[in-house]
């Protein structure tokens, strides 16, 4: 199983070779969150306080990946992507590009410029061919137990009574 130092150091490789351009006044922190069925990841500020004056972004990496059945480039697309809201000023201290986080492509066309679209691409493929089966792994149904319904009259009681 994966831990946060291995989440560090896919942060600090991308920082260091893709993003080191992009100012960063203030801390980026990752850490693993917990498991979710929908999110891969999230960036938000951490709430300001007497002693943290510049507080940082926390970007959180969904659960699940902790698992090394899930391909290290996932983790990389996910952690590239909140990387370009930090980029685009969410969740960041840099002046806001755009007025919403996912408008009109703005994530790919990032992606691309910072020569990481091939993670985009990986990321989109590989959700499409197993996300589905992984979820299925991950969050097993526990059968529902059908109640039986409740007899109005007493032929039905009998015949519930009776049934084999
Ligand atoms: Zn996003």
């Amino acid at each position: 199983m994966r831990e946060n130092d291995f989440l560090q150091e896919r942060l600090d490789v991308l920082l260091k070779n893709n993003f080191a351009d992009v100012e960063r006044p203030n801390e980026i922190k990752i850490a693993f969150g917990r498991r979710a069925k929908r999110r891969f990841g999230s960036i938000k500020m951490d709430r300001p306080t007497l002693l943290k004056k510049n507080p940082a972004s926390i970007i959180t990496i969904n659960g699940l990946f902790r698992d090394e059945k899930i391909p290290a480039q996932i983790i990389e697309a996910t952690i590239a992507h909140e990387l370009c809201h930090y980029a685009h000023g969410f969740s960041s201290p840099l002046p806001k590009k755009y007025e919403k986080p996912h408008q009109g492509g703005v994530i790919k066309r990032e992606m691309k410029k910072r020569d990481l679209v091939f993670l985009y691409d990986y990321e989109q493929l590989w959700t499409k061919q197993n996300w589905v089966k992984i979820l299925g792994e991950s969050f097993p149904q526990t059968r529902r137990v059908r109640r039986r319904k409740q007899p109005k009259t007493l032929s039905q009681l009998l015949a519930q009574l009776l049934k084999p």
